[in-house]
């Protein structure tokens, strides 16, 4: 604690004349004693001492000086550490909240929570891309200055020229007044992270957004990656059909949906006739060709909506929502035409193919997927035995929304 500041000048003043004036007698019997000495052994005492007193005063001052300036710079050097540690703080949050963001909506959620934090009171967006194609990510509108789509996706294509491109990954690139952050992971460009006036940022800045965009660019990877897994776990790779459990509990979901919403619902199962003569005579690769072709013109036969799925070997499911027996019935006989299409030729042999369709229609009280399944598989084998290439119906319960 210091006893006398800046402040107190005026005091110290009077205290020095107050004590020269107490003490003037036994001081100026120092004074005579010392020019007495001088005099008495022929030495310059008064000047030395004042050379010695300015000496150490001017040491003294420069002392403190320099222990001010090093006081100073300890207090930077604090305040940069505090900062640096705040900036660390800020970007754990952030990847754990990133680490728990599995889906689109979470991330755009994390993203929208954190990225204001880092980008300051400035625009910003993030464009994500996949095979080459842009898309707005999250923009924020609080800004003044809001940007069309195709100015963000031309601004990111410049960034991510193959010029700029390794540069631009580490701290980004500054195009106009924006800075556009490019968001690799795996050496695959996922996306732009842009901020508005982008100039004005400080390198230092413009590191730590790279950390940041580093992170983004992970989390976009890994919600991509887990959807196309959750997608694959779902779907049979041959024909692009959901897979046997999906497909039943799509038909669960839809069935509990019609009945709540009283509208009808029919369900298709089709198998391919002989498919085992195609098999044996133009082999399984070839077979294999036809259950990939079926797959894919079920696609132009049926809706957005209704739901394909491969149930087992050559034998297919379809769910039709919304859908009474009569459209069950068109829905079916397009299938059942559409298949006599994919006729296939060996040896200038044509083998043609035909499929065989069970049609059921959900009744009313329908309680469970397995009564449905088992109407629909026996209208199915009813059309097998009744001659194969055509549709057999089940019409015995009433149906939700038929009448
Ligand atoms: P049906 O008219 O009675 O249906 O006669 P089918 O010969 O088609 O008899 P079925 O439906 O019982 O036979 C299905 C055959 O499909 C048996 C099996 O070898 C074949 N198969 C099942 N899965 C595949 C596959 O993934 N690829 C190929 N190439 N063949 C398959
Ligand atoms: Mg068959």
């Amino acid at each position: 604690m210091r006893l006398i500041s800046k402040n107190d000048a005026s005091l110290v003043v009077g205290l020095i004349a107050g004590t020269i004036v107490i003490f003037q007698r036994p001081l100026r019997f120092v004074w005579e004693t010392a020019l007495d000495v001088q005099e008495r052994y022929h030495v310059d005492l008064l000047p030395a001492l004042t050379i010695f007193a300015g000496v150490f005063i001017y040491h003294e001052a420069r002392k403190r000086q320099q222990a001010k300036a090093g006081a100073l710079a300890a207090g930077a050097e604090a305040a940069h550490a505090r900062m640096r540690s705040a900036e660390l703080e800020r970007l754990m949050t952030f990847s754990q909240a990133l680490a728990n963001a599995l889906d689109p909506t979470t991330l755009q959620q994390v993203l929208w929570r954190y990225l204001p934090k880092f980008a300051g009171e400035r625009e910003f967006w993030v464009l994500t891309r996949q095979s080459d194609r842009w898309e707005a990510f999250l923009q924020n509108t609080t800004a003044t200055r809001t940007r069309s789509l195709e100015e963000l996706e031309s601004i990111a294509d410049r960034a991510l020229s193959r010029e700029t491109l390794p540069d631009a990954t580490v701290a980004g690139i500054v195009e106009g007044d924006v800075l556009c952050l490019p968001m690799v992971a795996a050496g695959v460009v996922v996306g732009v992270f842009g901020i508005h006036d982008g100039a004005a940022i400080t390198n230092d800045q413009r590191k730590a957004l790279g950390a940041v965009t580093g992170l983004i660019a992970i989390a976009v990877r890994n919600v991509r990656l887990l959807l196309e897994t959750r997608e694959h776990s779902l779907r049979d790779g041959l024909t692009n059909c959901f897979n046997r459990s999906h497909g039943l509990e799509t038909l669960d979901g839809e069935l509990r949906r019609a009945r709540r919403s009283r509208q009808p619902l029919s369900i298709l199962m089709f198998d391919i006739d002989h498919f085992k003569t195609i098999n044996d005579e133009l082999g399984h690769l070839r077979g294999d060709d036809l259950l990939r072709a079926v797959g894919a013109q079920l696609t132009h036969v049926l809706r957005s909506t209704d739901m394909r799925c491969r149930y087992g070997g050559d034998e297919f499911l379809i769910v039709l929502p919304d859908t009474a027996l009569i459209g069950a019935q068109q829905v079916a006989e397009s299938v059942r035409r559409e298949m006599a299409t994919l006729a296939m030729v060996a040896g200038g042999k044509t083998i043609p193919v035909t499929v065989s369709i069970g049609i059921a229609v959900a009744g009313r009280a329908e309680l469970g997927v397995a009564s449905l399944i088992e109407r629909a598989d026996a209208a199915l084998y009813q059309a097998k035995r009744a001659g194969r290439d055509r549709l057999a119906g089940d019409q015995s319960p009433p149906a939700v929304g038929a009448s």
